[in-house]
C-alpha cells in the first residue's frame, strides 16, 4: 500500500466534512460495535492463535472492554460535542467565549501486541468520536490479530476514513513521516522516544501510553490474604504481559515471609499446582521475549514457580525472593510473569527508593492505614492506580488512563479519549454594536481598565 497516496486520501476525505456531524459519528461507533460482535469468533481465534489467549480472558480484557468503550461514549458523545459557554472579563463586554471541540483530522494509531485488539480499538473509538480519519498500525508480534483487524476494518469502513495498515518497523517508520495531524502511540518507552522525535520534526501532538515498573507496596497491615489474590491476579493474568501489571512486589519486611506463603496458595489456586499443563495460560509472545525473561530466572531465589517450557513459549507464574535493587530482573519493565520481591523498613524508604526511579505508569499500595495511603498516593508521582487493588481502575471508564514522565504523555478512555483526539479550540465572539475609543488608546488612563 502506498502510505503516502493513503494519507492525501484521508485527508481530502476529512476535508470534506464528512465525519463530523454527530449522526455520522455515531452510526461509525454503531458499526463498529456490530462488527466486532458479529467477528467476535474470529477476534477470540486470533487471540488463541497469537497469544494462547482462553475465551474468558479475552472476551473480559480485549473484546467485552472494547464494547463497552463504544457504549460508554456513545450515550456521552451528545454532550462531548457541544461548544461549552465561558465567561468573560469586564474588559470584553459585549462578547461571549466558547470553547469549541473539534478533530484533529487525519489521525495515526500505532498499538502494540499484548492486548493487541483492544489496544487497537480502544483509541480507534476516540478517534470515530471526535470526528477524526484514522490509520492503525497493529503489532506484526501478533500477526492473526493484525490481519483480523484488517479484514474487519476493511469490511466496515471504507479506508479513506478507517485504515489498517500492516507491518512491523519499517511500516512505522515509513509512517511516522507522514504529515499525521495526531498521533495516538501505546508501547514501548524505547520507541515512544522514537515516536516522540518523530513527530517533533512536524510538530505532531502526540499521546504516548508507555510502560515501566510499576511498584507494588505491601504494608505491615495490609490484609494479606486478600492482598496476595489481588497481586497474583494482576501480575499473572495475560502471563504478566500488561503495561500496568505490579512489576515487583515492595513488602514491609516484618510480613514479607507471610505474604510468599499467601502468594504461593493465591498462584495454585488461580494457576493451578501445575501452571504448565493449564492449557488456558497465556504464552510469551515471541522466542525472543521468551529468552530475556528466561534469563531472569537466575536473579535471587525462586521461591514459587520458576519452571519453563521453551517448546511452548510458556513460564509459569514465579516469585523471586532475596532480590536487590542492582539484579538484571530489576534493571528494566519485566513485561512477563516472573514477580520479584523486595523489602522495605518504613514509608520513607518506599518514597525515596520509588521517586529515586523514573515515574512509573501504575502504582498499587495495599494498607488499612489512611495515613500511609495519603502519604504513598501524595508524595510518589505515576500515572495512576489503586489503593488495595490491582489492575482495576484501567478498567473504569470515569477514570483517564496515562502514564507521566518515562511512562506516558497524555490520557484516554472513556470520555477521556474523546478529549485525547480533539483539539479545544477557543473562540471569543465578539459585538460591533458599540466600540469603545479607549481600548485604542495607549494613555495610561486608558491601561487602568485593561
Ligand atoms: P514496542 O514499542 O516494541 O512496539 C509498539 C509498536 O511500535 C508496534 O506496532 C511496533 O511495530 C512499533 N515499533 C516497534 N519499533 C519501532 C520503531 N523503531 N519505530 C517505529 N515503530 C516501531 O512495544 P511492544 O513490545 O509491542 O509492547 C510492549 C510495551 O508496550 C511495554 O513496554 C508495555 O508496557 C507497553 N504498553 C503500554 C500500554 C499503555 O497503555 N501504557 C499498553 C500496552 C503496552
Amino acid at each position: 500500500m502506498d502510505v503516502a497516496e493513503l494519507i492525501i486520501r484521508q485527508k481530502e476525505y476529512y476535508n470534506s466534512g464528512k465525519t463530523r456531524s454527530l449522526e455520522t459519528r455515531l452510526h461509525h461507533l454503531r458499526v463498529l460495535y456490530e462488527g466486532i460482535q458479529r467477528h467476535e469468533a474470529d477476534i477470540l481465534g486470533a487471540l488463541q492463535a497469537d497469544l494462547n489467549k482462553s475465551e474468558v480472558e479475552a472476551y473480559m480484557t480485549e473484546i467485552g472492554y472494547a464494547l463497552k468503550e463504544i457504549s460508554f461514549l456513545m450515550k456521552r458523545l451528545p454532550s462531548l460535542m457541544k461548544p461549552q459557554k465561558v465567561n468573560t472579563p469586564i474588559t470584553h463586554a459585549g462578547s461571549k467565549g466558547k470553547i469549541i471541540p473539534e478533530p484533529y483530522g487525519v489521525t495515526l494509531i500505532i498499538a502494540p501486541w499484548n492486548y493487541p485488539f483492544q489496544l487497537a480499538i480502544a483509541p480507534l473509538v476516540g478517534a470515530i468520536a471526535a470526528g477524526n480519519t484514522a490509520v492503525m498500525k497493529p503489532s506484526e508480534l501478533t500477526p492473526n490479530v493484525s490481519k483480523v483487524l484488517a479484514r474487519i476494518m476493511d469490511e466496515l469502513f471504507h479506508s479513506d476514513y478507517i485504515a489498517v495498515v500492516e507491518g512491523g518497523v519499517n511500516m512505522s517508520t515509513e509512517l511516522l513521516k507522514q504529515p499525521f495531524d495526531y498521533i495516538f502511540f501505546t508501547g514501548s518507552v524505547a520507541v515512544g522516544k522514537v515516536v516522540m522525535e518523530a513527530a517533533a520534526k512536524q510538530l505532531i501532538p502526540v499521546t504516548l501510553e508507555l510502560g515501566g515498573k510499576s511498584p507494588c507496596i505491601v504494608h505491615e497491615d495490609a490484609r494479606l490474604d486478600v492482598t496476595a489474590r489481588r497481586i497474583a491476579w494482576g501480575k499473572f493474568i495475560n502471563a504478566g504481559q500488561t503495561c500496568v501489571a505490579p512489576d515487583y512486589v515492595y513488602v514491609q519486611q516484618n510480613v514479607k515471609e507471610q505474604l510468599l506463603r499467601e502468594l504461593q496458595k493465591a498462584i495454585q489456586e488461580q494457576f493451578g499446582v501445575r501452571p504448565l499443563e493449564n492449557q488456558e495460560f497465556v504464552r510469551i509472545v515471541s522466542e525472543r521475549h521468551f529468552q530475556r525473561l528466561a534469563s531472569f530466572l537466575q536473579d535471587g531465589t525462586v521461591v514459587v514457580g520458576g519452571e519453563t517450557d521453551a517448546s511452548r513459549l510458556m513460564i509459569e507464574p514465579t516469585v523471586l525472593d532475596h532480590i536487590s535493587w542492582d539484579d538484571a530482573v530489576m534493571q528494566e519493565e519485566i513485561f512477563g510473569p516472573i514477580l520479584p520481591v523486595l523489602t522495605y523498613a518504613d514509608v520513607e524508604d518506599v518514597v525515596r527508593t520509588v521517586n529515586a526511579h523514573p515515574k512509573p505508569l501504575a502504582l498499587y499500595v495495599f494498607t488499612e492505614s489512611e495515613q500511609v495511603q495519603q502519604k504513598i498516593v501524595e508524595c510518589i508521582s505515576y500515572g495512576g492506580g489503586c489503593v488495595n487493588d490491582t489492575m482495576y481502575h484501567l478498567a473504569s471508564p470515569y477514570l483517564p488512563f496515562g502514564g507521566v514522565g518515562e511512562s506516558g504523555t497524555g490520557s484516554y478512555h472513556g470520555e477521556q479519549s474523546f478529549r485525547a483526539f480533539s483539539h479545544y479550540k477557543s473562540v471569543l465572539y465578539q459585538s460591533t454594536k458599540w466600540d469603545f475609543k479607549l481600548r485604542y488608546s495607549s494613555s495610561k488612563r486608558a491601561l487602568k481598565y485593561i
